[in-house]
């Protein structure tokens, strides 16, 4: 026999009995933003590799070492998408979407080289927010709320809001002298990685993860002590608007975020049920990118949420939305009772559009088909054989009491819709 071919690390199936919950979730976030005016955009899955260089930056993580970058037939260097806001604001810049303000949203697979763990994939999944053209910090405290909402609307309870400001790229540029100045004043208590870092991106030793580096990093200057005074006042009237609202959240002065483009405001909503890989939403502002892909000058701010992290939460606080179980599950034996089945599932369907039906195909005895019934789940069993044909009758039965009944085809739809 051939050997099977398997998957590629860190890629995942996600198979039907957990398909549902994801389309829940789906649903819920598409209600929430479409509440809030935000409209669907789709854009290609692969792009210019120079795109991601030119946005996310050459010396983070993602464009170092985490692309899937390959020549095409042509030559052309491409590259999966390792985010969204690169793409969206390629396609939002290059369609005129921008000489207006745009609130725009997209779903869909990201790909990057990661070590695969738990929370962490090679293909995973994001639903990712952008607006544009509002300079804050009124959208700002907007698009925090709209994600508060989110998991209110998703019953998710114990997410933590952690904020900072980035402050204007002067701001950020002194900072980095004086927090270069602090590291190497200690510079034999850096791991590898920071060693690494403290030229090329020194505020991402802020954002280690190795417990290790803590206590240094703890110790670190503050970027939010260094800001300049616009960047300050936004932040306050942000911060503002989040008091007035009742919304708890923590400035964190370490929260820097992995990506070049970010500026000013940046925040994520943290857990620590999901082990280390905890952020489940993270974003903030980014006005200097739309003039760094070449376009005029727009400011922007968006979010994006992992999908895979949000449904593993969900999951571990027992929060997963409910599924809609099957309606019916219609059994028949025998050839006419089949072929009646059939049409009898077809005038349902018309009559009730919203009904979910199985007709169960393939034959086999009672008994078997029976088992299946049980394991659809569906609130009745319908049973067709030559002897109910010949009688134009069904018998239906009430899966959770075991009650059996015989309906006229006549009436059936009637009495499905009255025994709800
Ligand atoms: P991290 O610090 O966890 O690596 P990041 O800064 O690289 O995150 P972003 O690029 O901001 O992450 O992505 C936004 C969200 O997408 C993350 O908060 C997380 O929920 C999710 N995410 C990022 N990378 C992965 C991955 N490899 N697998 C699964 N989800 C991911
Ligand atoms: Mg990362």
């Amino acid at each position: 026999m051939a050997e099977i071919i398997r998957s590629i690390r860190g890629m995942n199936d996600i198979l039907p009995d957990v398909t549902p919950y994801w389309q829940a979730v789906e649903t819920a976030l598409k209600q929430v933003l479409t509440s809030y005016g935000y409209q669907e955009i789709r854009f290609p899955i692969v792009e210019k590799t120079e795109l991601f260089c030119r946005s996310i930056g050459e010396v983070t993580d993602i464009v170092e070492k985490e692309m899937y970058t390959f020549s095409d037939r042509n030559g052309d260097n491409l590259t999966l998408r390792p985010e969204g806001t690169a793409g969206c604001a390629r396609a939002a810049m290059q369609n005129g979407l921008l000489n207006q303000t745009q609130r725009l949203w997209y779903m869909g697979p990201m790909f990057r080289h990661e070590r695969p763990q738990k929370g962490r994939y090679r293909q995973f999944h994001q639903i990712g927010v952008e607006a544009f053209g509002f300079s804050g910090p009124d959208i700002d405290a907007e698009m925090i709320l709209m994600t508060a909402r989110i998991w209110k609307k998703l019953g998710l309870n114990g997410l933590e809001l952690q904020i900072n400001s980035l402050g204007s790229t002067e701001a950020r540029l002194a900072y980095r002298e004086v927090l270069v100045t602090y590291f190497e004043a200690h510079k034999d208590e850096l791991d590898e990685d920071s060693q690494r870092r403290l030229h090329s991106n020194p505020l991402r030793i802020l954002d280690s993860k190795n417990p290790a580096m803590q206590a240094l990093n703890e110790a670190a200057p503050k970027l939010i002590d260094h800001l300049d005074d616009e960047s300050r006042q936004q932040f306050d009237a942000m911060c503002q608007t989040l008091d007035a609202a009742g919304l708890d959240y923590i400035v964190n002065p370490r929260l820097v975020r992995g990506l070049d483009y970010y500026g000013k405001t940046v925040f994520e909503w943290v857990t620590n049920h999901l082990g280390s890989q905890g952020t489940v939403c993270a974003g903030g502002r980014y006005d200097a990118l739309i003039e760094q892909l070449g376009g005029k000058s727009a400011t922007a701010i968006g979010f994006a949420i992992g999908l895979e992290r949000l449904i593993a939460l969900l999951e571990t606080m027992d929060a997963l939305p409910a599924v809609e179980p099957m309606d019916v599950y219609l059994v028949a034996v025998g050839e006419q009772a089949t072929q009646q089945s059939l049409l009898l599932a077809e005038r349902l369907r018309e009559q009730l559009p919203d009904l979910k039906l199985i007709a169960h195909c393939g034959g086999g005895s009672f008994k078997n088909q029976f088992k299946r019934a049980d394991r659809s789940g569906a609130r009745w069993t319908l049973i067709l054989g030559d002897d109910e044909v010949s009688q134009q009758m069904v018998s239906v039965k009430t899966m959770a009491t075991g009650e059996q009944e015989s309906v006229a085809w006549g009436e059936l739809a009637h009495y499905l819709e009255n025994n709800k």
